[in-house]
C-alpha cells in the first residue's frame, strides 16, 4: 500500500486513489481513480452532477517523467450531465479539463516556456511546440481564475498594439503603468475588441482610470470616448519618437535615391549603412557610428538636419522640467515646420494636432522605458510563438511572461 501512495505523490495525484502500478514495458502506467468526494463532478465548473455514461472508457494522461522513464496516469473518464454545461467529461483532480497531460506537466511546460528556448522546452517535454501552445492557453485560463484579478486597482494604463505574421495581424495589449504588468491582451485591433476590455472592467473600474497612454490610433480614442471619457489621454512617447525616426528614414531614403540617380553606388551603399548611426541614441553610438554621423554632418546637411530633428524630439521627453519640456516641444514644432523636409513638416502637423495628448505625457511623466521594455518583450514572444496554432497560445505566452500568471514549478512555491 505504501508503495502505491509513493506513486500517487510522484505523479501529482494528490489524494486520489492509486489502484495499481504497471511497471512492465518502457513506460510506467499508474492506474488511478478520484476519491469518492471528487467523483461525478463537471469537468468545467466542478459542480456535483448525475452520471451520464462511461464516456470513451479508460484514458491516459502524460505525467512528469519518473527519472528517465515516461509515466502515464490511467483512469476511467466517465461523463456527467451538468446543469450548466450539459453532458461533459467528469473532472479528474490531477489534470485540467480537456488536457492530455497532468497539471504538473502543464505547469512545468508553462514555466519552461517563459524561461527556455523552444528547442529546450520541446525536447525536455517530448512534445511539439504546437502542443505546448495548447497547454499555455489552458494554464493561463486556469491561473487567471486562481490569482488575484489583474484588472483590480487600475489607475494608469497603457494601450499598445504589436503586429505579427509580417504585419498581417495584430495583438493588442493593456499594461498597468504602476506594476508594469500586462493585464489583458487580445487578437486584433479595433475599438470593438478594446471595448471588450472596458466591458470586462465594468463602469466603476473604468471610472477609476485616470490616465491612458496610447498611440494616435483613432480606434483607441473612440473606445476611450465611449468607456472612459474622463481619462486623460497621453501620447505614448515611444510612438512619438518612432514617428520621428520614420520621418528621418524617409529623408535618408530620399537622399539614397538621389545618390542612385547620380550613379553613385558607393554613396548609396554608404547611406544604407548609415541607418544605425542615425537611429541610435547618440550616447549609445559606437566609434564607427560616431564617425559616420560626423561624415553625414559634413557632407549632407539635409540628412543631418533630419537627424537633429529626430534627436531633439527624443530629448523633449527626457527634459526634467515640465515647463522646459513643453517649451522645447513648441520650439520643436516651429523648427520642424520650417525645416523644408516634407516628412518633418507633416510630422509637425500631426504633433500639433495631438499636442494636448503629448503635453499630458510631459506633465504626467509616464515611464517610457516601461512601455518600450514591454514592447520589446512582446516582440520576442511573437518571434518564439511562431508555430503555435492560434493567437490564444501567443497571448497565453505573453500573459505568462508579462502578466505575472506563470505558475511555480510543480511542488514548489512562487518565489
Ligand atoms: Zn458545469
Amino acid at each position: 500500500m505504501r508503495v502505491l501512495r509513493v506513486f500517487a505523490r510522484l505523479c501529482g495525484l494528490g489524494r486520489a486513489v492509486v489502484e495499481d502500478v504497471d511497471l512492465g514495458g518502457d513506460v510506467v502506467v499508474v492506474h488511478a481513480r478520484p476519491k469518492a468526494k471528487e467523483r461525478d463532478r463537471c469537468g468545467r465548473c466542478g459542480r456535483r452532477s448525475p452520471g451520464y455514461d462511461r464516456g470513451e472508457g479508460r484514458r491516459r494522461w502524460r505525467a512528469l517523467d519518473l527519472g528517465t522513464i515516461q509515466a502515464y496516469v490511467e483512469a476511467e473518464a466517465p461523463r456527467v450531465r451538468c446543469r450548466d454545461h450539459g453532458v461533459i467529461v467528469a473532472r479528474v483532480p490531477w489534470a485540467r479539463h480537456g488536457a492530455w497531460h497532468t497539471r504538473d506537466v502543464e505547469d512545468q511546460a508553462a514555466w519552461l516556456a517563459t524561461q527556455c528556448s523552444k528547442t529546450a522546452v520541446t525536447r525536455l517535454l517530448r512534445a511539439s511546440w504546437r502542443g505546448v501552445g495548447g497547454i499555455l492557453t489552458r494554464v493561463v485560463a486556469d491561473r487567471r481564475a486562481q490569482v488575484a484579478d489583474p484588472l483590480e486597482g487600475l489607475h494608469r494604463i497603457g494601450i499598445d498594439e504589436v503586429s505579427y505574421r509580417r504585419g498581417q495581424r495584430y495583438i493588442m495589449g493593456v499594461i498597468d503603468h504602476d506594476t508594469g504588468r500586462l493585464v489583458w491582451a487580445a487578437d486584433g485591433r479595433d475599438s470593438t475588441i478594446l471595448g471588450e476590455f472596458f466591458t470586462l472592467l465594468g463602469p466603476e473600474r473604468c471610472q477609476a482610470i485616470a490616465l491612458v497612454s496610447c498611440d494616435q490610433g483613432s480606434w483607441i480614442r473612440r473606445a476611450l470616448a465611449d468607456h472612459c471619457p474622463d481619462a486623460v489621454v497621453c501620447m505614448d512617447p515611444f510612438h512619438v519618437v518612432k514617428l520621428a525616426t520614420d520621418a528621418l528614414d524617409e529623408v535618408r531614403r530620399e537622399v539614397w535615391r538621389a545618390a542612385r540617380r547620380r550613379k553613385d553606388p558607393a554613396g548609396a551603399r554608404w547611406l544604407k549603412g548609415a541607418r544605425w548611426a542615425l537611429w541610435k541614441a547618440p550616447e549609445r553610438l559606437t566609434g564607427r557610428q560616431q564617425a559616420k554621423l560626423a561624415q553625414i554632418q559634413a557632407t549632407n546637411r539635409r540628412l543631418y538636419r533630419a537627424y537633429l530633428l529626430k534627436e531633439q524630439l527624443r530629448v523633449v521627453f527626457h527634459e526634467p522640467s515640465i515647463d522646459g519640456a513643453i517649451e522645447m516641444l513648441e520650439a520643436w514644432i516651429a523648427w520642424a515646420q520650417r525645416s523644408r523636409l516634407p516628412s518633418f513638416v507633416k510630422l509637425a502637423a500631426t504633433i500639433r494636432k495631438d499636442r494636448q495628448a503629448i503635453v499630458a505625457t510631459l506633465t504626467h511623466r509616464l515611464s517610457n522605458a516601461r512601455m518600450e521594455g514591454a514592447n520589446t518583450t512582446i516582440r520576442l514572444i511573437i518571434r518564439r510563438a511562431y508555430g503555435f496554432k492560434d493567437a490564444s497560445a501567443l497571448i497565453g505566452l505573453a500573459m505568462l511572461t508579462l502578466g505575472g500568471l506563470c505558475p511555480p514549478l510543480p511542488g514548489r512555491s512562487l518565489t
